[in-house]
């Protein structure tokens, strides 16, 4: 399951476990993937499921508006019917180990307008603070990691970057 990271200056929780707030990864001149990192989506669905952990997909404002409107839902019933509250945030409700939007096992119901955390996947502050991490269970729960396009370390950077602002402009 994704789980984002929206909380900006407190704390947040992952797919993995509890965890504060990462320093900013353009402080390390030379981080452990500067050679870059290669993914490619396999459709496995596995980011998609919480895998007996609890998992986090944190919403903003604006991915309200956006997710009710594309399944024609008035914001409340929305909120109402997909999403809880944690600590201030509105998370997605999972009442199950998959993403409640996720269909036939591998399928994102809600894809064009699926929440920054969902697309920014893999490449979140939190998978990239450390190289055990990526290869451990980020590896382990993503058949994507180590396949298809090489991204630069900038690209990474950037995308993990603007992943954090993302959330943080829009609570
Ligand atoms: S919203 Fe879509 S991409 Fe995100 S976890 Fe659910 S099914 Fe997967």
């Amino acid at each position: 399951m994704h789980n984002r990271t929206p909380q900006h200056t407190a704390s947040f929780r992952t797919q993995f476990g509890y965890r504060t707030r990462s320093i900013p990864l353009t402080t390390n001149p030379k981080p452990w993937y500067h050679k870059g990192l290669r993914f490619e989506c396999q459709r496995s669905g596995n980011c998609c499921k919480t895998h007996g952990e609890y998992a986090y997909i944190y919403l903003t404002p604006h991915e309200v508006v956006s997710i009710a409107r594309f399944l024609k839902l008035g914001e409340d019933e929305f909120l109402q019917k997909h999403c809880a509250e944690d600590e201030g945030h509105t998370i997605l409700r999972i009442d199950s180990p998959d993403c409640p939007f996720l269909e036939n096992g591998n399928s994102c119901g809600i894809y064009p307008v699926r929440p920054q955390q969902c697309a920014s996947w893999p490449f979140w502050q939190d998978n990239l603070e450390d190289q055990s991490r990526w290869e451990g269970p980020v590896k382990g729960c993503c058949p994507g990691i180590g396949r298809g396009p090489l991204f630069d370390a900038g690209q990474v950077e950037r995308i993990a970057e603007e992943t954090e602002e993302w959330y943080e402009g829009d609570t």
